[in-house]
């Protein structure tokens, strides 16, 4: 089956060699509140470890930094200089990172692993938003994401054709569910709700199998919202739904319909509707509400954190509720700040709330994502990433923790696969919290947090078609010709015959 042509397999050549890493920011360049804070005194050690040994290993497999940086030896280098610096919180060796045979077998071994992203992004081709680019180039330059390194971003790096790349090619990921963020300014959906599920019937048709899975998004209070849900019901069918208690996320300053999930008046006729339809996964927004948001938006701070949670899910048991990024606050804020809370208090703000739900209220059907949350932790703050996820684990269960990332607006998600792939909770940590390691990359643990929950919640049966049909015929051949995690852009996914 040839499923790339000959331009396209052109495109797949290494990038142009230009000088990478970038000199690293001394201050963040816009002031979008997702921006990743400049690089700490930890962070620059890093680099400095890591590109002194890139440069080393590099010249030894006769290979540039940049192109070192896109291969598996080059992946477990960024961990060794982590644990080099924060203590041995990853899985990783210098034998891995100087041995390409090596880390080649162990990602090798790892790709066919089910990884089930719950929580992606793109933006319309029309879309006006183009904060996500500057904070994409931030987080190449901040070293969080080699693959995206010091390139420049461009809005076509957030559209359609990008983010399948970056999703099923540049990433070990499987399925994907598409989710949107609602605006009370139309133009400034992330998607229009059409798109959502145009693009959820693309992907699956041109993969031939169960890819992708779509949200429908919720707008309580919006006109005419509760029509929408019958229509969706109808026409959509779609896998779950999203809300976002905060109003408008995207102009917080134009937000006019904040809710919240244990509104008896508003919202429970739409678990009803939800119910009724046998459409039980319920998805909301919660947190990324920093200290320096509140003090711009007090009005909005009693709809941000998880106090609405646990009425609602003891009022609704056949419904799942779905937190996204378990209400972690500190993203847009500082990673040291959540630090210091963390060792001053034992807990984290909003994710310890949410962890004490179950045993606060007896429920067994609230969840927690880790879109964001684990991407501004495991990279900057590995401690951080390390209690976050003890926190979660411990209160909420491993089987109640499903892997999100919030790609594609901090690039393809792989560099934070290979995160939770490799951490482990340090032991000091989980002698004083109670913690149970979090185990080996394929140990029960990570595997019900990257895929056995969502197979479970999404009712996902028939999943060895995934290791079959046209995406894993084009991810082999795009690793074949050793892809380079490049520059690849447009039409390397064929329309079916
Ligand atoms: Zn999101």
């Amino acid at each position: 089956m040839q499923l790339l042509s000959a331009e396209e397999l052109a495109q797949l050549s290494p990038a142009e060699e230009a000088g990478f890493p970038s000199p690293i920011p001394t201050q963040v360049v816009a002031s979008d509140e997702y921006f990743p804070q400049p690089q700490s005194a930890e962070q620059k050690e890093v680099e400095a470890r890591l590109v002194a040994m890139a440069d080393r290993l590099a010249a030894r497999q006769g290979l540039t930094r940049r192109r070192f940086f896109q291969t598996a030896a080059g992946m477990a280098a960024s961990f060794v200089a982590m644990n080099q610096v924060y203590g041995p919180l990853f899985e990783a060796s210098e034998a891995e990172a100087a041995t390409p045979e090596l880390a080649q077998q162990r990602a090798e071994a790892l790709a066919g692993q089910l990884v089930f992203d719950a929580h992606t992004h793109f933006l319309r081709d029309d879309t006006r938003l183009m904060g996500f680019v500057a904070m994409r180039e931030a987080v190449g330059r901040a070293g969080w994401n080699r693959q995206i390194g010091d390139r420049p971003q461009t809005i076509d790096d957030l559209k359609y054709a990008n983010y399948v790349k970056e999703i099923f090619l540049d990433s070990d990921t499987k399925v994907a569910l598409l989710t949107n963020a609602p605006s009370e300014v139309p133009a400034d959906w992330f998607l229009t709700q059409d798109q959502v599920f145009e693009t959820r019937a693309r992907v699956n048709r041109e993969a031939g199998a169960r890819r992708m899975l779509a949200h429908y998004t919720i707008t309580p209070g919006y006109p005419g919202w509760m029509e929408g849900i019958d229509k969706a019901i109808e026409i959509y069918k779609p896998d779950s739904w999203k809300g976002y208690t905060i109003g408008d996320n995207t102009h917080k300053d134009l937000s006019r319909h904040p809710w919240r999930l244990d509104d008896e008046k508003l919202v429970y006729p739409a678990y009803e509707k939800f119910a009724k339809a046998g459409i039980r996964n319920v998805c909301i927004h919660k947190g990324l509400f920093a200290p320096s948001v509140e003090k711009q938006f007090p009005d909005l701070r009693p709809y941000v954190d998880v106090s609405d949670v646990g009425k609602a899910a003891k009022d609704w048991p056949q419904l799942n509720f779905i937190i996204y990024h378990s209400g972690y606050r500190h993203v847009g804020g500082s990673p040291a700040e959540a630090m210091r809370e963390w060792e001053e208090t034992g807990r984290i703000s909003w994710v310890s709330d949410l962890a004490d739900i179950p045993a606060k209220y007896g429920v067994g059907n609230v969840y927690g994502d880790l879109g964001q949350l684990f991407a501004f932790s495991t990279v900057v703050q590995p401690r951080l990433a390390a209690a976050l996820m003890g926190t979660l684990v411990k209160g909420l269960g491993a089987d109640h923790v499903v892997w999100g990332t919030d790609a594609v607006w901090t690039g393809s998600p792989q560099w934070q696969i290979e995160g939770l792939r490799r951490l482990e909770i340090p032991e000091d940590m989980q002698r004083q919290h109670g913690f149970a390691p979090l185990g080996p990359a394929a140990g029960p643990v990570k595997t019900a947090i990257f895929g056995g929950n969502s197979l479970r919640l999404y009712r996902f049966e028939k999943h060895a078609a995934l290791a079959t049909d046209r995406f894993a015929a084009l991810k082999a051949e795009y690793e074949r010709r050793g892809a380079g995690r490049s520059n690849l852009r447009y039409g390397y996914v064929r329309k079916p015959a």
